[in-house]
């Protein structure tokens, strides 16, 4: 079985995930990558074609433009479009699709440039038009969302009858030698841990400043970590989908350093997501920052640690208190060596593959939009061991 797959964005993420698609040829039989700079999908292509022996076909698209990716789609004629652009384009590329009738996958929801806030509404409400067209939208298979996911739904379905409490736990204990840098597109990062926290308890949400809520937190194969309370897109989706949940929150590790610059850019305007008159220009502060920030896919040759991403689950399982702690463990230096990026978008990118895989393979063969939650985890946790990102389930005292 071979397929034919379009991936749009050439950034971090999909530098990951057309390598890990070209090493599994045998399911992705013709790759296609289209963004908007035409070298950057070259780069791509040419490292590929060096590593793998397997040719990239590159195109140029402006993926804001629905009419641009219908015309794209038409020509190259994919099985599925994997969409690692950025969340500003999820609406676009989801509408193309159902115009085409070809099958979508995402791993960040959708967010209004002008607008610091994301939510799954708009993307929910395609539900009925995939539908009708007869494809499936895949939302969110990144690592979180994505991955933690589908750890949550392996934990429902083969540990607990009820799952009362789930903290995700994101660390990333890289270290790239610059004061202050992102690991991912740099403006989605900030925007996100800039704004207000907010957790789900007992049916209601609230909202905390930012950063206000702080545990320390001891990751396997990385030590104890300051970890903030975030609130993160997969929160929206999980409080729906598992049963008995009374409580849901996000944790997200940052070092004194990051926080410092954080504080002080926040102070200083430059996270500002409104215009400002600048010598004659309109210039939007968070995107000068992104200017002047070092581009994330330039950290991996200098980034050295590792990131630790999971789960921990408590609830009740045949009359008796359980909680289990599942998580993954990822080596920066190893994911260079494999696929020249760093660890934060091999951690997003080999779950966009696996989930593309999986739609392709017809194991996950849906209609409508879904969320990575209500598939079965079983054969994602199996591709997690094979495709590089091997996890761990640990007992804690419940
Ligand atoms: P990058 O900024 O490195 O890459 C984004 C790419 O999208 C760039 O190549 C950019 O083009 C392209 N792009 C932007 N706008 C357009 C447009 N209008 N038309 C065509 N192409 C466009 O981002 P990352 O690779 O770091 O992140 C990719 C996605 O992954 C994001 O949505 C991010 O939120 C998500 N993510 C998800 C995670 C998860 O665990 N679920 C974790 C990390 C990231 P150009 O090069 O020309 O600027």
């Amino acid at each position: 079985m071979s397929k034919r797959v379009l991936i749009i964005g050439a950034g971090g993420v999909s530098n990951v995930v057309v390598h890990k698609c070209a090493m599994n040829s045998e399911v992705f039989g013709h790759i296609t990558l289209a963004s908007r700079t035409l070298s950057k999908c070259e780069a791509i292509a040419k490292d590929v074609k060096a590593c793998c022996g397997v040719d990239v076909d590159t195109r140029s698209v402006n993926a804001d433009s629905v009419e641009e990716l219908v015309a794209l789609i038409d020509d190259v004629q994919p099985d599925i479009v994997i969409n690692v652009a950025l969340p500003y384009q999820d609406l676009a590329i989801m509408d193309a699709c159902i115009a085409t009738k070809v099958d979508y996958l995402d791993t960040a929801n959708y967010e209004h440039p002008s607008l610091a806030k994301f939510e799954y509404k708009l993307q929910w409400e395609r539900d009925a038009a995939f539908k009708e067209a007869g494809i499936m939208g895949l939302l969110g298979s990144g690592f979180d969302p994505g991955a933690t996911n589908i750890f949550c739904a392996y934990a429902q379905k083969h540990y607990f009858d009820e799952i009362h409490t789930i903290d995700i736990l994101d660390c990333n204990a890289g270290d790239h030698g610059y004061p202050f840098a992102t690991n991912f597109n740099p403006e989605i990062n900030l925007r996100e841990v800039s704004a207000n926290g907010r957790y789900w308890e007992n049916g209601e949400w609230i909202e905390t400043k930012p950063m206000e809520i702080m545990q320390v937190w001891d990751y396997p194969e990385v030590g104890p970590k300051d970890s903030y309370l975030l609130y993160h897109e997969e929160l929206e989706s999980l409080v729906k989908h598992i049963k008995g949940l009374q409580r849901i929150r996000f944790f997200m590790t940052f070092g004194a350093s990051y926080l410092k610059h954080m504080e002080v850019l926040e102070n200083v305007g430059m996270l500002g997501i409104e215009p400002v008159e600048h010598q004659g220009q309109r210039i939007i502060p968070i995107e000068f920052l992104k200017t002047l920030l070092p581009d994330p896919a330039s950290l991996g040759p200098r980034t050295k640690g590792k990131t630790n991403i999971g789960i921990v689950a408590e609830g009740i399982k045949d009359g008796a208190k359980k909680k289990i702690y599942i998580y993954q463990v990822k080596d920066h230096e190893e994911c260079y060596a494999e696929v020249k990026s760093q660890g934060v978008s091999y951690t997003t990118g080999v779950p966009a593959m696996i989930g593309a895989k999986l739609m392709l393979e017809g194991i996950w063969k849906k209609e409508g939009v879904w969320n990575m939650e209500q598939l079965d985890p079983d054969p994602f946790m199996e591709e997690l061991n094979k495709q590089g990102l091997p996890w761990q389930i640990i007992e804690l005292e419940a």
